[in-house]
């Protein structure tokens, strides 16, 4: 099975030249394409001629993933998934309705490399990238499960991984979920969330795709965010924020902080303040967080009384700042947390 070829990984134009190789018309490009952009099994493509559909299914695969397992949320509309890859590794997605619409939250890796200390997704490293076609199957998966409910609107890249890390892979996924043939899904509603890896933020900046850019910034300067963050070592903030700085120039777009507050080491007024200046003059909004508890890690979220005060001293200091509503808190919410129990339950 792995070693079939994954049509979902090419482009519409690759598709296309594949198609030529097999001896069959342009318009079956079309046709093909459309089909596997809606998820639809090889089987099922009514179409395609019987004998051409036989060999697309000795030969190629059309959806590269499984949903193998759904937790619904009991607190609201939330949903996680666990998906199956060929080669059995699981990943999560998670699905949420806002009153505009579906927005899926994918992952880019399985696993993460960035070690982050508050994160589960990363307490087993890293153990390959997602292919294109691959994110795109999250995305078709997630709509199947919809059926009539409705379908994905919006995207966002900030499940288990770091995108930027999965650079390649994640361009073409987002030129592919954005092709008007495909799943058409406007770039302004998808969101690439990086823990700062800033030479790629700058690439990125010059691909000029209108996504909006999230950073996982967690702290208000070096020394704390060094604790937290290994990335940190890598590239100062300064750094950091002059390419996110050139992210804005470049884009127009405005730049969305994400700040989990951890108690005592990121939440005092005085973080808010020294945060404040920070980001005094940039087009931004800060995204506060609660930590999600996560067991193997020793960090404590805040309270929620100094969520409330850090807030309003960023509303005090001018930046544009709200607390992320918890969703689907009781389903493994943070990032890794359902992947790592699976993983757990089966040693
Ligand atoms: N690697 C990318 C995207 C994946 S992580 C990044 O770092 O941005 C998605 C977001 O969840 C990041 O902002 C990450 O810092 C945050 N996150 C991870 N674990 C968390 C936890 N236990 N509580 C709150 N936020 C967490």
């Amino acid at each position: 099975m792995a070693d079939k070829l994954i049509l979902l990984d090419k482009t519409r134009q690759e598709l296309g030249e594949y198609l030529k190789e097999q001896g069959q018309p342009a318009f079956r490009a079309k046709q093909l394409y459309s089909w596997l952009s809606k998820g639809v099994p090889f089987s099922e493509m009514t179409n395609l001629p019987k004998d051409f559909r036989q060999k697309l299914m000795d030969e190629c695969v059309d959806l590269p993933m499984e949903i193998h397992q759904v937790f619904p949320s009991q607190k609201d509309d939330t949903v996680k998934f666990l998906f199956r890859c060929l080669d059995d590794h699981l990943i999560e997605g998670v699905l949420m309705h806002y009153h505009y619409g579906y927005s899926l939250c994918i992952s880019t890796q399985i696993g993460c490399k960035m070690g982050c200390a508050f994160c589960a997704s990363t307490l087993n490293g890293c153990v390959r990238n997602l292919s294109s076609g691959e994110m795109l199957a999250e995305v078709l998966l997630a709509n199947r499960f919809l059926g009539d409910k409705g379908h994905v609107g919006h995207i966002v890249l900030m499940g288990s991984g770091e995108p930027l890390d999965n650079y390649d892979h994640t361009l073409r996924f987002l030129r592919a979920v954005n092709d008007p043939e495909g799943l058409n899904i406007s770039l302004r509603n998808i969101s690439v969330s990086t823990c700062g890896l800033a030479p790629m933020i700058r690439k990125l900046a010059e691909e000029n795709l209108g996504i909006t850019l999230s950073l996982s910034l967690h702290a208000p300067n070096d020394r704390i965010r060094k604790q937290i963050m290994p990335v940190a070592n890598a590239y100062s903030l300064e750094e950091t924020m002059d390419a996110v700085r050139f992210y804005v120039k470049k884009t127009g777009r405005r730049v969305v902080f994400e700040y989990a507050l951890i108690n005592q080491l990121n939440s005092r007024r005085e973080h808010a303040i020294e945060l404040s200046q920070l980001l005094r003059d940039l087009q931004c909004h800060v995204n506060l967080i609660p930590l999600n508890h996560v067991d193997e890690r020793s960090l404590q979220p805040a309270s929620p009384k100094a969520v409330q005060e850090f807030l309003h001293t960023l509303e005090e200091k001018h930046i544009s700042a709200t607390v992320r509503r918890e969703m689907g808190s009781d389903i493994g919410g943070a990032c890794g947390q359902l992947r790592r129990r699976h993983l757990q339950s089966q040693s």
